[in-house]
């Protein structure tokens, strides 16, 4: 088990809004105001039809996009007056991305990938950061295969190494954007259940943006947003 205390708030949003095109004749509001918690223990799906907001909605709380009003704390510290650089450094160690095409950089080998976050962050990794890096390949089922460059991987594998990617840096949360969307039955399960594994062992909360019910029902609360709004949050019984 993690040393994180499991009931750690790492998530919440109150009255967050957002806009596209503000200011603009196009100016549409996607997000109504939500209220929402997350803590480190949580394992939690984000459905909705296409459309309702959630990508929207993991890109506002993965700080990669700006809201339009409201407060949205990350571990406990609001972020809607923090400049560009915090925001940054905060996006950076605190939150793990992965989405539904993998974005893995084609000229670099998988362990290299792995890095990246880490390099981004401090330039040249140290050797702990390298056997971490080499640790979480292993843990994804990809032992030996450190120097394959993507292409030289599976579809599942090169999934997999976005897994490993986005929890380098030991994030609190880990956020998904349809990750399985585009992988065979098997494959997605596998990426699944990777999921649940370092949501138990690193204590790191998970949002998961899935269109698939056999994963939703897997999950411990599921969130429904209907155009922009959240119109349940359900634990699973
Ligand atoms: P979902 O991921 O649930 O399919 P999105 O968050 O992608 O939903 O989109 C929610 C709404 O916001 C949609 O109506 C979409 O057209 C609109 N939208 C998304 N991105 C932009 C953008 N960059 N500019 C304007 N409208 C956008
Ligand atoms: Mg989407």
């Amino acid at each position: 088990m993690s040393e994180h205390d499991a009931s750690q708030e790492v998530l919440r949003l109150q009255g967050l809004r957002k806009s596209y095109n503000v200011g603009k004749p196009t100016e549409v509001e996607v997000l109504h105001g939500l209220d929402l918690s997350l803590r480190r223990r949580d394992f939690a799906a984000l459905v909705g039809a296409s459309g309702s907001g959630k990508s929207t909605l993991l890109n506002v709380i993965g700080l990669l996009d700006q809201p339009s009003a409201g407060e949205l704390f990350l571990l406990g510290e609001p972020t809607s007056s923090m400049d560009d650089a915090r925001r940054t450094a905060l996006r950076g160690s605190a939150v793990g991305f992965v989405f539904q095409f993998h974005h893995l950089i084609q000229a670099f080998t998988a362990l290299e990938n792995v890095l990246m976050p880490l390099m981004v962050a401090s330039g040249k990794p140290t050797p702990e950061q390298t056997a971490h890096a080499r640790g979480l390949l292993a843990q994804v089922g990809l032992a030996g295969m450190e120097g394959r460059k993507p292409d030289q991987l599976s579809g599942g594998q090169q999934q997999r190494v976005a897994v490993a990617r986005a929890l380098v840096t030991r994030p609190a949360l880990l956020l998904a954007d349809e990750p399985t969307g585009n992988l065979d039955t098997r494959s997605a399960a596998e990426v699944f259940q990777l999921f649940r594994t370092f949501n138990r062992e690193f204590g790191c909360a998970v949002l998961l943006v899935t269109h698939d019910p056999r994963m939703s029902e897997q999950c411990d609360r599921t969130i429904t947003l209907v155009d922009g709004r959240i119109e349940s949050d359900q634990r699973a019984g």
